[in-house]
């Protein structure tokens, strides 16, 4: 195929994308191939000649999309959601048409002054202080990684990229017990060593860190010789929703002189809505935040948002050219290359100016508004049937739960509620009308309900409820 046929098939994918994207609620939610099936159902060697596109985009249909979970499905309550709404899309499949490296303001002005104002929108929906820049990341663990790259290099006085960390002080970070993997990877890759990340216990029902311990793990590490060099908090983490005291931390990191970085991605998206900024008091002090449209805001994957309340400190951190120091900013000059680990760097803000621009904010926020709402209503539902647990309250549109039948009698619990969960969720997949993920709360495993699809509708909320009780009690216990 040459572009003289690229209008045909593009207006047959488009077709068929508005199609898909239509009738995407009748299909199983989790894909149910046997492992190996894809790989035997595709050729073991490459073709030799060219085939037509035809009999390409016809084995895409038959062997490619049994194999696919259905992310844009309107009853997808596992993990977080993946949304890729009408608009984000349209711009994304302009953006691989026109195929632009933005990597400096030259070799595409377009797509660098997109993202400043792109950047700064997103700061204005969130009420983010104007001191704020921002950059788009490809992922919330790249943003991680580069904050993390800043802390060191700031508590090493800029000496770890030019004489390595050997003989260096060893340096310390502090989390909780609830951050995501991708924070003990970026220590890892950082070169700090996962012994030096420190986990300050939590307490509370939002799963916080407690600001008294972490104070007390700095003070040791200080008498003990180490460097403490950042913080790290999380609001609205991966598992339960865990969010850290903001404000109470952020006083103990400006105390000690520490950098902070505030892992967002989930629940950024939620603070376009001023009645769930009360989550995160005071954050208008962290160096360093990141959130990821493309989770709940509804931008196509991928497309994580970092603020900066001081890029300097990052550009020097990852900026190979000194030169640049000099004018960054100026000019209306921005390399954003010298902000993120990567150099190659995709087109990712037009697809923000068609998403916000087609909704509105006032249109997201109603869209993240039902979501909450409807799954209060679900959680208020499952927590009145007395053989249901709600294991963590609701935190934006995430809570978990257990189903603990109580024997005969209610005297003795003769299953393993571990076993009997866990073969509860399997159940429920198995069933296709929905799809939920489990995760551990104190070691027990729970399951986690969240909603946030784009598309998912109150009546899609609600059938979770159904589908949920009457696997439940079908199975054998
Ligand atoms: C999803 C998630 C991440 C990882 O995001 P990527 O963009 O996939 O790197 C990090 N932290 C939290 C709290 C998340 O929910």
């Amino acid at each position: 195929m040459e572009w003289d046929e690229f209008g045909q098939w593009g207006r047959r994918v488009a077709d068929w994308a508005q199609d898909y994207r239509k009738t995407v609620g009748e299909h199983p939610v989790r894909a149910r191939t046997e492992p190996g099936e894809i790989l035997d159902a595709l050729p073991a060697t490459p073709p030799e000649q060219g085939e037509a596109m035809e009999g390409i985009f016809r084995d895409f249909e038959e062997i490619v999309m049994p194999g696919i979970t259905h992310w844009q499905h309107p009853r997808f309550f596992a993990y977080f959601t993946s949304n890729a709404a009408a608009p984000s899309v349209l711009a994304e499949f302009l953006v691989s048409a026109i195929a632009p490296q933005c990597m400096l303001w030259q070799t595409s002005p377009a797509a660098t002054e997109m993202e400043t104002r792109m950047m700064d929108w997103l700061r204005q929906a969130l009420d983010l202080p104007n001191e704020y820049q921002g950059v788009i990341q490809d992922s919330a663990s790249s943003a991680t990684l580069a904050a993390v790259l800043t802390m060191r290099e700031k508590a090493l006085n800029w000496q770890g990229n030019d004489q390595g960390l050997f003989g260096q002080r060893q340096l310390r970070v502090y989390c909780s017990s609830e951050v995501h993997t991708s924070i003990d990877r970026a220590i890892w890759v950082a070169g700090i060593g996962q012994q030096n990340l420190v986990r300050v216990p939590i307490k509370g029902d939002w799963r916080g860190m407690d600001p008294d311990a972490l104070e007390a793990a700095i003070k040791a590490d200080l008498e003990a010789g180490l460097q403490p060099a950042g913080l790290i908090l999380c609001v609205g983490g991966t598992g339960t929703g865990a969010t850290d005291p903001v404000d109470q931390c952020l006083d103990i990191a400006k105390k000690y002189n520490l950098y902070s970085h505030v892992d967002a991605a989930w629940a950024g998206s939620a603070m376009i809505c001023p009645e769930f900024r009360h989550y995160w008091p005071g954050i208008d002090r962290a160096d360093s935040i990141v959130f990821n449209p493309h989770k709940w805001l509804g931008v196509q994957f991928d497309c994580s948002a970092h603020f900066l309340r001081d890029p300097d400190d990052l550009v020097r951190t990852l900026a190979i050219s000194p030169e640049y120091l000099k004018t960054h900013g100026k000019d209306g000059i921005i390399n954003y290359s010298e902000w993120s680990v990567p150099l190659g760097r995709r087109f990712r803000a037009l697809k923000i100016w068609f998403l916000i621009r087609t909704y509105g904010l006032e249109g997201l926020r109603e869209r993240l508004r039902n979501h909450v709402a409807w799954s209060e209503q679900l959680h208020d539902r499952l927590a009145a049937e007395p053989d249901f647990e709600i294991v963590t309250r609701p935190m934006w549109s995430l809570w978990t739960f257990r189903f603990v039948p109580s024997s005969e009698g209610g005297t003795s619990v003769l299953y393993n509620p571990d076993e009997l969960n866990q073969r509860l969720v399997d159940a429920i997949n198995d069933d296709g009308r929905t799809y939920l993920t489990q995760t551990r709360v104190d070691g027990d495993l729970v399951i986690r309900f969240q909603a946030g699809q784009f598309d998912t509708t109150e009546e899609d909320v609600m059938m979770a409820f159904d589908v949920i009780t009457e696997i439940a009690r079908g199975l054998d216990i």
